[in-house]
């Protein structure tokens, strides 16, 4: 057993570190503020390699496996959430359905593009009445020759108001029972019919887009059905075993950031003619700040591992999200403690990120549903 990063590995966390410092930190704050999309961010972490860290080098890809852009992750996250969660969708959801169930004339045309930056993924499976209960998605898709037809509307898409393609899941049966009816499209965004709706206003991540996607009409060619038509919805689960390493990720980063800015303040700040820091109140919030932190990514290197062993990774999957995604709520909240006043204003990031750790509870499965699927296995 080896707990220690490889030189290779080592490079790829100290190239995050510095795309971070240089092209995510800077502006992070300003972004959140005006909800502007982190598209800049996005297009330079296609110069570094991170729009396409999984993607063979044959398509323009980095090569790497599912560990690398777990360390890449973490990294921008610890930087701003919000271009965090947009890497996240675009490598572990948009361009994993392609890698994962794509056939070759489907990478040919897309793979690079994406891997690249030129393109932007995105992924559909939410709708009003589907979040946790995504085999219950009432949008459809009928054939017509060789064509789909797409109906419906998709909720809480996340980068939609820049997405260039959409991994959208449809019911192409009403008769097929529930899961078994969903078949996984290729959308591109210029697509008759198809357009990006409302725009949601957030508590957190203000900088990433969340929209609706409105389907009236829109002709998708078969060429487009991702897998086997009837097959989409294994395509969705798997693929939410992947991202949700994304979403631990995102924990430990907004974790990680927030020890930083606690330790940094505890320092400078004084109270009863010394250093905060040197209260034992403060310290033993830090240290348990600490703890909780690495044990959040160890879970989370171990899923993401595992994943690049080829072997099932799904309930480790989860728990890792289960705990980083808690750890980053406990970590903010506790960094606006020791902030006290401060740490309640803008000026400070903290406050960014007690938002900003609230969604990672939520979204690619709640912490109510990764204990529904650990406590399956438990009981298995
Ligand atoms: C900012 C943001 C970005 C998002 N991005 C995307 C995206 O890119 N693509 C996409 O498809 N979706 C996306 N989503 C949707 C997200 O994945 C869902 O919101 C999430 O899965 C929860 O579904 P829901 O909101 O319908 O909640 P519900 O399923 O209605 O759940 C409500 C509550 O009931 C609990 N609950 C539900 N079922 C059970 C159960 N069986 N046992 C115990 N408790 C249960 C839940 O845990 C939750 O606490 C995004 C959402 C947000 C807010």
């Amino acid at each position: 057993m080896e707990f220690r990063l490889n030189e290779d590995q080592q490079m790829v966390r100290d190239s995050a570190r510095e795309y971070a410092a240089t092209h995510v930190l800077p502006g992070a704050a300003q972004r959140d503020v005006d909800r502007e999309f982190p598209i800049v961010p996005f297009k330079k972490a296609g110069e570094y390699g991170f729009t396409g860290v999984c993607v063979p080098e044959e398509y323009d890809g980095a090569g790497l496996g599912s560990l690398e852009l777990t360390l890449v992750l973490m990294e921008v996250n610890a930087a701003c959430a919000s271009t965090g969660v947009t890497l996240s969708v675009h490598n572990s959801l948009c361009l994993a359905a392609l890698i994962n169930a794509g056939n070759d004339d489907q990478k040919a045309r897309y793979l690079g593009k994406l891997a690249t930056g030129e393109m932007l993924g995105a992924y559909a499976l939410s709708e009003a009445g589907s979040g946790s209960d995504a085999a219950a998605l009432v949008c459809t898709a009928r054939a017509d020759g060789d064509e789909f037809v797409l109906e419906g509307t998709k909720l809480w898409v996340t980068s939609a108001s820049h997405a260039d393609m959409f991994v959208v899941f449809a019911r192409t049966s009403q008769e097929a029972k529930r899961s078994r009816g969903i078949t996984a499209f290729l959308v591109e965004r210029d697509t008759p019919g198809f357009r990006v709706s409302k725009k949601e206003d957030k508590l957190g991540i203000r900088a990433s887009s969340t929209c609706e996607l409105v389907f009236e009409e829109v002709r998708v060619p078969a060429i487009n059905v991702l897998g086997e038509v009837g097959h989409g919805f294994p395509i969705a689960m798997e693929l939410l075993d992947g991202g949700r390493i994304g979403i631990a990720a995102q924990g430990v980063g907004i974790a990680r950031a927030s020890i930083e800015a606690s330790a940094r303040y505890a320092k400078e700040r004084h109270a009863f003619g010394k250093p905060i820091a040197k209260f034992g109140a403060i310290r033993a919030k830090l240290a348990e700040m600490r703890a909780r932190t690495d044990a959040s990514e160890l879970l989370t290197l171990r899923a993401a591992w595992l994943k690049d062993q080829g072997e099932s990774h799904t309930v480790e999957a989860s728990c890792a999200k289960l705990i980083a995604s808690q750890n980053a709520n406990f970590c903010a909240r506790e960094a606006v403690q020791i902030h006290g006043g401060a740490g309640y204003l803008e000026d400070f990031p903290v406050e960014r990120y007690m938002r900003d750790a609230r969604i990672t509870e939520i979204y690619e499965g709640t912490t109510e549903i990764q204990r529904m699927v650990i406590s399956r296995e438990v009981l298995a």
